[in-house]
């Protein structure tokens, strides 16, 4: 009984963004070890090699995917591809992200552009590029938002709108897909231990800590376990939600 609860996501596919690392490699990988087929998508397919290797370890069909994920035609081209391959699209996962870190007065033109269009555009074009598939198979869409896209914070004015635009992404397209059977959330982590996150000095981690109730930092594998949970049979009847996983940062 267990063992079958473990694979629930048996023979479905699913494509996770920004799967190369940190958040998204937790997720490709629990994904896959729920049974689901995985295309592991980075900006390189060299890039996300490792984790797709990693994914077929759980007996799945596993392959790396290369593009950018701001690039709109390209982005279309992989999505039909990995439905050709994989023979449908039933999750999809809009992890792929980036900052661009900066205060306003300093930053450029570029550092705004490159962030929405990553960030924001980028997971508007695999929703795009996927919502035909998504909508006969009655998938499911997870988008990574961030708490800061909630509450907002100095010096990621960029970071901040495109993660406050994903949960409108999300919104709109769960009223849109709904009639389909598609369900879109988002999911909105806090502080979590990744490359994103190592570049901060002692002295700005001790700061963000005390303002964590649960007075650590949080580990991928708990982003992971909220996709688990919405892509999953818990999250048949959620949709349109921001799921926030922060130790209660936002709070
Ligand atoms: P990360 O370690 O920096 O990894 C970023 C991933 O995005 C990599 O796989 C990278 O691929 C991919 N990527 C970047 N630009 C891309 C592009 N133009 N096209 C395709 N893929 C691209 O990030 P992370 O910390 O795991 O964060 C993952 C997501 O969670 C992001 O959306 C981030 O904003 C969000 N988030 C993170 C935190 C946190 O504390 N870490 C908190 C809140 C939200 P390559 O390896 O090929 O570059």
């Amino acid at each position: 009984m267990t063992q079958n609860l473990d694979r629930h996501l048996d023979g479905r596919v699913a494509l996770v963004t920004g799967a190369s690392r940190g958040i998204g490699r937790a997720i490709a990988l629990k994904l896959a070890r729920r049974g689901a087929k995985v295309a592991c998508v980075a900006t390189s397919a060299d890039r996300a090699r490792d984790t797709a290797e990693q994914c077929a370890a759980f007996g799945v069909k596993a392959s790396p995917f290369g593009v950018d994920a701001a690039r709109t035609a390209a982005v279309t081209e992989l999505v039909n591809q990995v439905v050709a391959e994989f023979g449908g699209l039933d999750i999809l996962v809009n992890n792929a992200g980036i900052t661009r870190d900066q205060l306003i007065l300093r930053m450029s033109e570029d550092e705004f552009d490159q962030v929405i269009a990553t960030n924001l555009k980028g997971a508007w074009n695999f929703c795009r590029a996927g919502a035909r598939t998504l909508m006969k198979s009655h998938g499911r869409i997870v988008n990574i938002s961030s708490v800061v896209g909630l509450t907002g914070n100095a010096g990621q004015s960029n970071y901040a709108a495109s993660k406050a635009g994903l949960i409108g992404l999300t919104r709109s397209l769960a009223k849109e897909l709904a009639s389909r059977g598609v369900c879109v959330n988002a999911v909105a982590p806090g502080f979590i231990e990744t490359d994103m996150t190592a570049a901060l000095d002692e002295k700005a981690r001790a700061g963000l800590l005390e303002s964590i109730p649960l007075d650590r930092i949080g580990t991928t594998e708990e982003i992971a376990l909220a996709v688990d949970f919405l892509v999953g049979p818990g999250g048949a009847y959620i949709t349109g939600q921001t799921l926030v996983v922060d130790g209660g940062l936002s709070i």
